[in-house]
């Protein structure tokens, strides 16, 4: 068998402390994460979570191992079906606006589809799950219906979230999907209908599946009874992952996942994000305020996952500044004239590089550190072009470097401008004129044109001012000005960013 180099280190809540990381099935990862709760869009801190548990598997990958990555989507629970019967529609449609809002912020913020599994479509399943349960004496039904699963057959609840349970009650319940962070109750694996209210009819009855139970059913279906990793934000720990290693055990009898991986909540200016607060934002909040899908992306992964991250917009513009950064490192990579030959110099750095960005991700994730090492190298190599120390042949092994570092934090591709439209027509379509800022439109204006385009239009400037006219030249400058694109022309040659 081909030996690995990796050595990927991670942090596991389950065991506190950095371990190696070697997956059950031989190259194969299996990985499962909590998916949104689709009942309104997705906010910042969401994406945070969504994009830490991106990244990991991006890394996994490109690591030499084939992933599976399931997520769910929670399509039922309190507020959905508060919520659906307020607006007098069915839950389906009340959540599939959701679910394709998220699906679409999503795609923007350049996170990998997982495989989708929906809580609606297992209902029977999980019901099956509950009837078994209850056969071994550990779930019991209530006289409304409602199905129960009792703690104290369980003795190790308690230690993912190291919560010291043993005084707890027997028999004490609780029927509500988050309760009292330090008080271990009988939770709900299944809940009666109430007047009103959606429920589905089951081999245990009316009702519908609580939300521990959806993950626990959904991701030993699609994954296995044991598999390598299950995540999600800190939040989750306790009670939901609590009870999801609860009920999967007792039922298999073996251990569920092998590794618990938790996002920090990140803070916004500093302060826990909430409506109250006036700091709580949505991805297309932001995008309607100007700011650009790449920025956000990257602003999200310049903290590891583990670490609290502070987003700010002061933080956000510099992140926009590293993100045009790099792609104009790239553009002169590709758009450049270079002299025959190779520097030794070029290709060690290009080298190191690589190294250094392998080393921090394989070090429990350290995308700060991944950041620092191909900074390091656009630094240097932007100080090669401007001495002609790079070569040609150098150009392959840089431009190699900077594709492997998008292979997992995909912010190369210069495709805000379309991204950012699709955001703008969705807020027209939705009546939400005013929220749209000039910032927005000026962006959107600003990537219309194509690399290819630009770079043409450059072109055409280089070959009127070689004929020494000016006007021409000027005329194209203004153009693009127009179109938000900055033409500098220095001693080197012409160069362009945008705006
Ligand atoms: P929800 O839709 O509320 O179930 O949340 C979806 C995911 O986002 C879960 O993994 C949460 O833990 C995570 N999450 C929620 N709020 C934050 C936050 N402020 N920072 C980081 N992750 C969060
Ligand atoms: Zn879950």
């Amino acid at each position: 068998m081909l030996e690995l180099p990796m050595a990927l280190r991670l942090f596991n809540t389950m065991s506190s402390q950095i371990e190696e990381f070697h997956p059950l099935h031989d190259r194969e990862v299996r990985m499962y994460a909590c998916g949104p709760t689709v009942y309104d869009y997705g906010h910042v801190g969401n994406f945070r979570t969504f994009v830490a548990v991106d990244l990991l598997r991006r890394f996994f990958r490109q690591s030499g191992y084939t992933v599976r990555h399931v997520m769910n989507i929670t399509d039922v629970d309190d507020k959905i079906i508060r919520n659906a019967a307020r607006d007098g529609v069915s839950v389906q449609q009340y959540t599939a606006k959701y679910e394709k809002a998220f699906l679409e912020d999503a795609a923007m913020i350049g996170i990998e589809e997982p495989t989708l599994v929906r809580a609606t479509e297992h209902i029977p399943e999980m019901a099956a799950f509950v009837a078994t349960l209850v056969e071994r004496g550990i779930a019991y039904r209530t006289d409304d219906g409602s199905y129960y699963f009792r703690i104290a057959k369980f003795p190790q609840y308690g230690k993912l979230s190291k919560k010291d349970f043993s005084g707890m009650l027997d028999g004490a319940r609780v029927d509500v999907d988050e309760y009292d962070k330090d008080s271990a109750r009988d939770f709900a694996l299944w809940k009666a209908p109430k007047p009103g209210e959606a429920s589905w009819d089951t081999s245990i009855g009316s009702g519908r599946p609580g939300w521990h139970l959806e993950c626990s059913v959904m991701s030993m279906e699609e994954l296995g009874e044991s598999f390598d990793l299950h995540a999600g934000g800190e939040d989750l720990i306790f009670p939901h992952h609590e009870n999801e290693i609860a009920q999967s055990e007792s039922f298999t009898g073996k251990p569920f996942a092998r590794f618990w991986f938790h996002a920090r909540f990140l803070l916004v200016e500093g302060e826990k994000m909430s409506k109250s607060l006036g700091n709580f934002f949505t991805l297309r909040d932001l995008v309607l305020m100007g700011h650009k899908p790449s920025s956000i992306r990257y602003l999200l992964t310049s903290v590891p996952y583990r670490n609290q991250l502070n987003f700010t917009f002061d933080g956000l513009k510099q992140a926009a500044v590293s993100v045009e950064r790099l792609r104009n490192f790239q553009l002169r990579l590709t758009s450049g004239t270079f002299a025959e030959g190779s520097s030794s110099e070029m290709k060690a750095l290009a080298a190191q590089a690589v190294e250094r960005m392998t080393a921090a991700l394989d070090d429990d994730l350290n995308t700060a550190q991944a950041q620092a090492a191909i900074f390091e190298m656009v630094r240097q190599g932007n100080a090669g072009f401007d001495t002609g120390g790079i070569k040609k042949d150098d150009v392959a092994p840089l431009l190699a470097a900077l594709t492997k570092f998008d292979e997992i934090f995909a912010v190369l591709d210069d495709d805000d401008g379309p991204k950012m439209k699709r955001v703008l027509d969705w807020a027209m379509a939705e009546g939400r004129d005013k929220d749209v800022s000039n910032e927005l439109r000026e962006a959107i204006q600003s990537g219309q044109l194509s690399e290819a385009d630009i770079e043409k239009k450059i072109a055409e400037m280089r070959a009127a001012r070689a004929a020494r006219d000016f006007k021409t030249s000027d005329a194209i400058r203004a153009e693009l000005a127009d179109a938000g694109i900055l033409v500098e022309i220095t001693k080197d040659g012409i160069r362009w960013r945008r705006k």
